[in-house]
């Protein structure tokens, strides 16, 4: 297999997770700029052939590597097409890893997606490139390997809906007053899940649950409508899914990323792991209701992104990554991020998916209009 963004959060816990599996053999790795801990994992697991995006990132890691290190986004593509892998994990950051889920399909390799944005912006081309592949596409995602689970037990008809938990965030419970003047660090300490800056951000904005809901919509063909969203705090379940009797199959178990790495990399079999095991023996509670959607205003906009579809889920996923940027630089308050997101969809008319250029155009977009907006409220 081949691990791509081998240093971020999903990455390194799929490094253990191979450690602890004879089965698996490790073939490539990738990260974007952080050489040290990339080659220190590639000789410890005896990978000859790592790839990094940046140039100058790269550069450094050509001199300190006995292996081979491809650069730039170009060596990040050549790694998977001549990997041979069975199964690449995309665990790249952000909209950047949409060519690599595409590559590793046309190369015949299995796709464990912890990159959600390639679902959001690509998913007409990844369905396509996955149908022509014969291969499988595999959600990383915890809410999405656990839907994934308990479908295993629904019958032909598939489900009557797909219900979504999540944590709430950070901010939970606050108004849209008391989210004006909220921090980086505020909105960086999520209360359940230990993850990227990007995705955290994401969590406490509720944009991360917005683009669950479309990459729900993608992975499983189920319409919007029967796509629900409950805010649950404990993050102990981690996904439901209807049935058409009225019953409801659940998924739960202690917020681990391990378990989800794991289930992608050996479905359709199941591994042991290391994730702590839910002690029943202790009195606690589940608590469910329902998102604000009038405060986190992310979750709106994402699920009107997908309904109108085509290209305005890549608008709105280019337009949350170039905000999160300027909010995390600094340069932009908490609340601002909605407001750009939703500048940037009025702006950029959606379009039907047709092509990976066609996307990077509307990506480009979008993140123009983002900056645009930046520079008049600079001035
Ligand atoms: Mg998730």
């Amino acid at each position: 297999m081949v691990i791509l963004g081998a240093t971020g959060s999903v990455g390194r816990q799929a490094l253990d997770v191979v450690a602890g599996q004879l089965g698996l053999e490790l073939v490539g790795l990738s990260a974007r700029r952080s050489v040290e801990p990339l080659l220190e994992a590639a000789v410890a697991h005896g990978v000859g052939r790592v790839a990094v995006t940046e140039p100058a990132a790269a550069a450094r890691a050509a001199g300190a590597f006995a292996g081979e290190v491809l650069g730039g986004p170009d060596g990040l593509l050549r790694l998977v097409r001549e990997a041979e892998a069975d199964v690449v994990l995309n665990a790249v950051v952000g909209a950047a890893g949409l060519a690599a889920s595409l590559a590793t399909l046309e190369a015949g390799a299995d796709l464990a997606l912890a990159n959600k944005e390639s679902l959001i912006a690509g998913g007409p081309l990844v369905l396509a490139a996955l149908a022509r592949s014969g291969r499988r596409l595999l959600p990383v995602d915890s809410e999405h390997s656990a839907v994934l689970q308990c479908l295993g037990g629904v019958d032909g008809d598939g489900p009557e809906g797909i219900v979504l938990t999540a944590s709430g965030g950070p901010f939970r419970g606050r108004t849209t007053d008391e989210l004006a003047d909220v921090t980086r660090s505020e909105a960086l300490a999520h209360p359940t899940w230990a993850m990227g800056a990007k995705i955290t951000v994401d969590s406490a904005t509720l944009m991360n649950k917005g683009l669950e809901v479309i990459e729900a919509h993608v992975l499983f063909g189920v319409p919007y409508d029967r796509i629900e969203v409950v805010v649950h705090p404990q993050s102990i379940v981690h996904g439901l899914v209807r049935l058409r009797d009225g019953a409801l199959l659940a998924h739960l178990g202690c917020p681990d990323m391990c378990v989800p790495i794991s289930y992608a990399l050996t479905y359709p079999e199941r591994a042991a792991t290391t994730a702590p095991r839910l002690d029943l023996t202790q009195a606690f509670s589940l608590d469910f209701e329902p998102p604000d959607l009038d405060t986190f205003r992310c979750l709106a906009l994402a699920r009107e992104a997908g309904e109108a579809g085509g290209t305005a889920p890549c608008v709105l996923n280019a337009a949350n990554e170039a905000a999160v940027d300027a909010f995390l630089d600094g340069r932009i308050r908490f609340l601002d991020i909605a407001a750009l997101v939703a500048g940037a969809l009025e702006r950029v008319a959606a379009e039907p998916v047709v092509s990976l250029a066609q996307l990077a155009e509307a990506d480009a977009t979008a993140r123009a209009a983002v900056s645009d907006r930046l520079a008049v409220s600079a001035r």
